[in-house]
């Protein structure tokens, strides 16, 4: 019988945890130290718990770290790395250093329902929810874990569609009795789930990123199928009515198409649209998939447009381009594992 994972869990779960096993109730804070403060890899390394709690523990639970099956390093020092998740499945991480600042860009599901036409994870379809222990494993296990400032939520799938785990997750990141980082360390972006979104702003502090990519409504139809059932003007009006205090950021990641959603139309539209709301747009260059029609436009073209959202009152950013010689575009990687393992 397969073991249940102690990585992962909260507090709370501990505490369960505890009860369930007969421990004492304080073995529960003891264990939160063990996994998320100090670096161990078994139970028997526990050694402020008694050596016969151990075996008790051992009996029917696992640390449940488990490291990553395979690398790629881009010259510009992104590394991109596979985790096997969900019995045999693949998702992608990504680590990315930059000046002081050292992301990691975490995965929340493998596949994705949503079906983004620019996007090769949602050309996979949906595999499955990660765990909170799969999430966070990816952070954990990573080898440049001890680099690491800031975590994005940006990989493989829809993280406000397995928003159980997700905050899980942030709970423990976020927690004086897991890793204590600062929730301004912490992004996680959405299609814009309506639901999900009231519930993430409610339960955690952490950073919102909304994909916007067009500002009207059938255009975004076409790129992004979300919008059929949650448009973005219903997102937009939770986020207004949304009391965010001053740490706290929104921001909309745009991924600029080369005639199509690059034109003054979409600048006029975009300042009207976000008025009102104190948020940033990223500008993010379109990483190029097999059999798509889109490209980017060039970086003059980039940078006019993103001094012409500047100049309407709207901070707005390029996001380097990170990469694009390791399969940048999120999905390309497990998509070519995933070929591999299905030849005979
Ligand atoms: S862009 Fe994100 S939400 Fe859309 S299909 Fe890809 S992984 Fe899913």
């Amino acid at each position: 019988m397969q073991k249940e994972k102690l990585f992962g869990k909260t507090l709370n779960e501990l505490v369960a945890v505890t009860k369930r096993v007969s421990l004492p109730g304080f073995a529960a804070l003891q264990i939160a130290d063990w996994l998320y403060k100090k670096e161990i890899s078994t139970i028997d390394e526990m050694t402020n718990l008694s050596k016969k709690m151990r075996e008790v523990l051992s009996n029917d639970y696992e640390l449940g770290l488990s490291a990553p099956v395979s690398e790629k390093e881009s010259p510009d020092g992104t590394k991109k790395y596979l985790y096997n998740v969900l019995n045999n499945k693949f998702i992608e991480t990504a680590f990315i250093p930059d000046d002081d600042r050292a992301t990691i860009c975490v995965s929340s599901q493998a596949g994705c329902k949503m079906g983004c036409i620019f996007c090769m994870t949602g050309r996979q379809g949906f595999q499955g929810n990660l765990s909170s222990n799969e999430i966070l494993n990816q952070f954990r296990s990573l080898p440049e874990f001890n680099r690491l400032t800031n975590m994005v939520f940006m990989g493989m799938g829809e993280p406000l569609d397995n928003i159980p785990e997700v905050l899980k997750t942030l709970e423990i990141l976020t927690s004086e009795w897991g890793y204590g980082w600062s929730p301004t360390r912490i992004t996680v972006s959405t299609v814009g789930l309506k639901n999900s979104i009231s519930e993430f702003l409610e339960k955690s502090r952490c950073h919102l990123a909304v994909s916007l990519h067009s500002p009207f409504d059938e255009e975004r139809r076409d790129l992004m199928p979300i919008q059929r059932t949650n448009t973005i003007k219903e997102v937009l009006d939770i986020i207004r009515n949304f009391d965010f205090n001053s740490q706290r950021r929104v921001s909309f990641e745009y991924i600029l198409f080369k005639g199509m959603n690059d034109t003054p139309a979409h600048i006029k539209e975009l300042a009207r649209i976000l008025n009102g709301i104190k948020c940033r747009i990223n500008i993010i260059r379109f990483h190029k998939i097999p059999d798509s029609p889109y490209s980017s436009p060039d970086m003059d073209y980039t940078i006019r447009f993103k001094e012409a959202l500047n100049a309407k009152g709207i901070l707005t950013t390029i996001r380097a381009s990170r990469g694009e010689d390791i399969g940048a575009a999120c999905g390309l990687l497990t998509t070519l594992e995933q070929n591999k393992t299905r030849k005979p």
